[in-house]
């Protein structure tokens, strides 16, 4: 298996003012790229895994030899996170479909779901994600994951565990140049950014 840096769907200024040209050029050229250069090296060496797509590998993180686990986790979630990142986000769109009637049903309004991403995405310590999940049993919950991870790693690895929908990358380099230690702003700012209508698409996976 080998992984790839896909095209940015949108030009380096097309978050402008929310994320500004410089971070979103840093972040896909240089921190994606070297995810992505990173697990195809370790894929290089794991040929017994070729079958397996993204998702059924990072499903299945515990069935790769303990001396290659770690640093395939980091790079291949690192590779994916930022995949759900980039198409995740674009100007414009509006909450509405099937998102907002399940955001309404499970959080009670957009309103106290926001407020729940904002202070899991706060509360984060050190470098991770904030995800919308959709669980097992179909419902939505917010599930904030550590270094790389992802909620589709499953229970041994992080706590609340599903299918991402969508979610915000807490890693400094994702904000330090415009917003540097104002975490907060940053992440209110994701709000103008979000692609409702991917999120839509991804909720009927
Ligand atoms: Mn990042």
């Amino acid at each position: 298996m080998n992984v790839e840096l896909p095209l940015l769907p949108y030009d380096y200024d097309a978050m402008e003012p929310f994320i500004d040209q410089n971070t979103v050029s840093i972040h896909y050229n240089k921190h994606h790229k070297n995810y992505v250069d990173n697990a195809n090296k370790i894929l290089a060496n794991l040929p017994e895994f070729n079958n397996f797509s993204l998702e059924e590998l990072l499903k299945n993180i515990n069935l790769i030899p303990l001396d290659k686990r770690i640093s395939l986790k980091n790079n291949l979630g690192g590779h994916y996170n930022h995949l759900l990142f980039w198409y995740g986000l674009k100007q414009g769109t509006i909450i509405d479909g099937k998102i907002k009637d399940m955001i309404e049903y499970n959080f009670g309004s957009v309103n106290n779901f926001k407020e729940q991403f904002e202070c899991s995405a706060l509360s984060c310590f050190g470098s991770g994600w904030t995800w919308l999940i959709k669980t097992d049993n179909n419902e939505l919950k917010i599930s904030s994951t550590s270094n790389q991870d992802n909620p589709i790693m499953g229970k041994s690895i992080v706590e609340i565990y599903g299918y991402p929908i969508f979610g915000i990358d807490l890693w400094e380099h994702s904000y330090y140049l415009k917003y540097q230690n104002r975490r907060i702003d940053y992440i209110k700012s994701f709000w103008y950014i979000i692609n409702w209508d991917e999120a839509n698409n991804r909720l009927n996976n």
